[in-house]
């Protein structure tokens, strides 16, 4: 290694990148330094994806990345590296990483040999990791071996260091290194191979599948915070229903929608919800939506993974006599302050969140005004959308959907009539 593909052997061209990506491979190449594409841009284009955002690493260090652009910053806690901004798109620049220190053969916990520059919780960890290396460390550090791959702009060519070509054209997700190792130092690692499953369809490699289940409980000790990016991206990213179907296989799920998981797990159901066939709906929809080029919100598909636990204490409490309003916000409460242990959901996604179940029991009182009320909701579409898969996924709510969707398109004689139809 590195395995040396030269610009005739591979699909990868010049056009197939950002102008500005290579903007800054031929600035810092003119400063002296080395630089590379890497990560999933160069991993996305080899398989056919479009790639969304380009990833530079070089011999350059974080200040002499930002002294060379001075559209740039320095950002990053975990890890310090450089956003080169040109209008909308940004270029992340970072400086080549050596693997984190080895715990020493005691195996304890212990904060690395190499000192402030990296270090490790009690649990093993990596909290910081900002020692540079060489581009062979670099490329040792990296999760899979498809995502340890180069791009040279001088002469085109790409340099495999992990054997992660081979892997593109196996469709294996091999992991760099040692499994359990590389779970333990970061647990997320786990998640982004199921991630990468669901995305690109390739197959875990055994090595790489097999430590996941016994180590998954590691996950508990993820800040919430990123745990609520990565699910975003498990099931934000257009092959929702797959990476669900991956998450509870490998027992991966339960650490990120606990509730949901317990409730799926006891089967519980009623007349008017099975919970599992509303969220294999509601990703199915989303899934649709973003195949087809449309966005969704972020807050809609937690609504989603979150309802039928909604749903189940809403019920428990108005059996402890609470009328249905009161017990719908205490149920709301509830759950979120239940599922924010494990994925933090910012406020500005709760709220709307919030909005689309109350609606729910809004959208079936429509005399008088309160159509034409609802209709201007900020929330209605959401909740209208939300309502329909409800319906799709075997809830008998007597024509609501229907209803709603002719008094949307409906001139306001018409919606008349509809309000007067309704008894
Ligand atoms: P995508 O952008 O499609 O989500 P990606 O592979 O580019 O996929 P990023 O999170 O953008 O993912 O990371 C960029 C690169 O950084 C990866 O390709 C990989 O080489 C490395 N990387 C990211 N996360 C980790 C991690 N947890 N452990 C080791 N390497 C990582
Ligand atoms: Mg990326």
């Amino acid at each position: 290694y590195p395995i040396i593909i030269p610009r005739s052997d591979h699909s990868l061209s010049r056009q197939n990148l950002s102008p500005n990506a290579v903007k800054v491979l031929y600035r810092l190449n003119k400063a002296g330094f080395d630089a590379y594409l890497v990560g999933g841009c160069i991993r996305d284009h080899l398989i056919g994806v479009d790639a969304k955002d380009f990833d530079v690493v070089t011999n350059a260090t974080p200040e002499e990345i930002h002294d060379l652009f001075s559209n740039s910053r320095l950002i990053g806690r975990r890890f310090r590296l450089v956003h080169v901004t040109f209008g909308r798109e940004i270029i992340e620049v970072s400086t080549f990483r050596a693997p984190s220190a080895q715990e020493d053969s005691a195996s304890k916990p212990q904060e690395s040999l190499k000192g402030k520059d990296s270090a490790r919780s009690a649990h093993g960890i990596v909290l910081r990791d900002n020692v540079y290396g060489s581009i062979e460390e670099d490329a040792e550090r990296r999760d899979f071996t498809f995502n340890a791959l180069y791009y040279n702009v001088q002469d085109f060519s790409i340099h495999d260091y992990c054997g992660g070509l081979e892997d593109i054209a196996n469709k294996k997700i091999r992991i760099i290194g040692d499994a359990r190792q590389r779970y333990q130092e970061d647990p997320v690692r786990m998640l982004r191979a199921i991630r990468f499953a669901g995305k690109l369809g390739f197959d875990i490699d055994e090595e790489t599948a097999a430590p996941i289940k016994e180590m998954a409980h590691l996950l508990d000790h993820i800040p919430p915070a990123r745990l609520f990016e990565e699910v975003l991206k498990l099931l934000g990213s257009g092959n929702g229903i797959k990476t669900f179907h991956l998450l509870r296989q490998y027992g991966l799920f339960k650490y990120l929608f606990p509730d949901t998981e317990a409730l799926l797990v006891s089967g519980w159901k009623r007349d008017d919800i099975n919970p599992e066939a509303f969220i294999l709906q509601g990703l199915e929809n989303t899934d649709k939506r973003l195949q087809a080029g449309k966005t969704t919100a972020p807050y809609f598909l937690y609504a989603v993974m979150l309802w039928p636990s909604v749903v189940l204490r809403h019920e428990e409490f108005q059996s402890q006599g609470m009328s249905t309003t009161p017990a719908l916000h205490q149920a709301a409460s509830m759950v979120l302050d239940n599922q924010v242990a494990s994925t933090a959901i910012p406020r500005r996604f709760s709220t709307p969140m919030r909005e689309i179940w109350d609606m729910q029991f809004r959208l079936p009182k429509r005399y008088g005004k309160r159509a034409f009320v609802l209709i201007d909701h900020p929330r209605f579409r959401a909740a209208f959308d939300f309502l329909l898969i409800r319906e799709l996924s075997g809830t008998e709510l007597g024509g609501l959907g229907a209803w709603w969707e002719s008094f949307q398109f409906a001139n306001e004689n018409e919606q008349r009539e509809l309000i007067k139809s309704i008894d």
